[in-house]
C-alpha cells in the first residue's frame, strides 16, 4: 500500500474520538499522532504522508482512547514543569492545575532565599511535584511521601530516571500523611510543603478516564473531600520550620474550608486562597508563623545574647 496523508488519518481519528465523547477530540488525536511519530504536536503539519503501518498503529491507539483510557496511559507520560513523568495503571495522572502549585513553590523558594531548602511533597503519586522541584532546584533536599505501593513503584522508577538524567536524587517514604507519627525526624525542619492529596468529595460524578482509571485512593477524600486534608494540616504544623510555607490543592468547593483549617491554628498566618486557570478555587497557601510564646522566646534569646 502507498503512503497516506497524515491529515486524513487525523480527521478520521477526531471523528472517532468525538463519537466516543472524548472531551478534547482534536487535541487528543493530534497528541497521539505526535507521540507515535516522536515529534512535537506543533510540527505535525510538516509530515504530509505516513506509512500504512503507522496508520494502523495510530488507529489502534485511537481505538484505545475511544474506550476512554486516559491519553497519558496510552502515551505513557505526563508533564509537570520541565520534566515528563512515566505514568500508567496504578498511579494518578498529574494534572495541569497542579503546575500552579509547582509555580507557587518555586517562586516562594526564590524569594525565601535559603540555600539547600528542605521540601516535602505529600501524596506524591508519580513523584510529579517532588521531581519537578528537584529538577528546578538542584540545591533542594526533597522528600516525598506516598501510601500506595503501586504508585510508590512509579515514583521510584521516575526518581531513578531523573537521577540518571542528572537531577539531585529525592528521598521517597512510604507512609500515611494523616498519621501523627509520620516523619518525626523532619519536625520543624521543612521549608516548603506541597500536596495534591485525594480531595474529591465522595459521590462526585467524574469522567470515565478518571473514575475508571485513576486509583480511587488518589481521588476521594471522604464525604466532604477533607478527610485527608484535615489531619494533614496538623502534620504540616509539625513539619514546617518558622518562616516556611505550605500549598495544598483542594476541590473547587472547598477553598474557604481549607483556608479555615489553616487559619484556625495559631502556628499559621498569611493564609491565602488561589484559583486555577479556570478561575476556580484550587489551592491554599499558609505560612508557618511564630506563636506568641515562640516570638517571646526568640526576643529573650536576642536580649540575652545582646547583654
Ligand atoms: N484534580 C483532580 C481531578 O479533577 C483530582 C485530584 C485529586 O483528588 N487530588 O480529577
Amino acid at each position: 500500500m502507498s503512503r497516506q496523508p497524515l491529515r486524513l488519518a487525523i480527521i478520521e481519528a477526531v471523528s472517532v474520538l468525538e463519537e466516543a465523547g472524548v472531551p478534547s477530540p482534536r487535541v487528543d488525536a493530534e497528541l497521539l499522532a505526535a507521540h507515535l511519530l516522536g515529534i512535537e504536536r506543533t510540527r505535525l503539519g510538516l509530515v504530509p504522508l505516513v506509512d500504512p503501518a503507522m496508520v494502523d498503529a495510530y488507529r489502534a491507539m485511537v481505538a484505545q482512547r475511544a474506550k476512554r483510557i486516559p491519553l497519558q496511559y496510552i502515551t505513557g507520560t505526563s508533564p509537570m514543569g520541565e520534566i515528563d513523568l512515566a505514568v500508567g495503571p496504578g498511579v494518578f495522572v498529574p494534572r495541569p492545575e497542579t503546575e500552579l502549585v509547582l509555580g507557587w513553590a518555586l517562586a516562594f523558594l526564590e524569594g525565601y532565599g535559603r540555600h539547600n531548602p528542605v521540601v516535602l511533597d505529600l501524596c506524591t503519586g508519580s513523584g510529579a511535584l517532588a521531581l519537578a522541584i528537584a529538577h528546578a532546584r538542584p540545591d533542594a533536599v526533597v522528600h516525598a511521601v506516598e501510601l500506595e505501593p503501586k504508585a510508590l513503584a512509579w515514583a521510584r522508577s521516575n526518581a531513578q530516571t531523573r537521577a540518571r538524567e542528572g537531577d539531585t536524587p529525592i528521598v521517597l517514604h512510604q507512609g500515611d500523611v494523616t498519621d501523627r507519627t509520620l516523619l518525626t525526624a523532619l519536625e520543624g525542619t521543612v521549608d516548603v510543603v506541597v500536596a495534591n492529596p485525594p480531595y474529591i468529595p465522595e459521590g462526585a460524578v467524574l469522567e470515565p478516564e478518571v473514575a475508571d482509571h485513576d486509583p480511587h485512593s488518589a481521588l476521594f477524600g471522604g464525604p466532604d473531600g477533607l478527610s485527608v486534608i484535615r489531619p494533614m494540616v496538623s502534620n504540616i504544623a509539625r513539619w514546617l520550620r518558622i518562616g516556611g510555607a505550605a500549598a495544598v490543592e483542594h476541590d473547587d468547593t472547598n477553598g474557604a474550608q481549607v483556608a479555615e483549617l489553616f487559619a484556625q491554628r495559631r502556628v499559621f498566618g498569611d493564609v491565602t486562597e488561589h484559583p486555577d486557570l479556570a478561575g476556580r478555587p484550587r489551592f491554599v497557601v499558609a505560612r508557618r508563623v511564630p506563636t506568641d510564646i515562640e516570638a517571646h522566646r526568640a526576643r529573650s534569646v536576642r536580649s540575652t545574647t545582646a547583654e
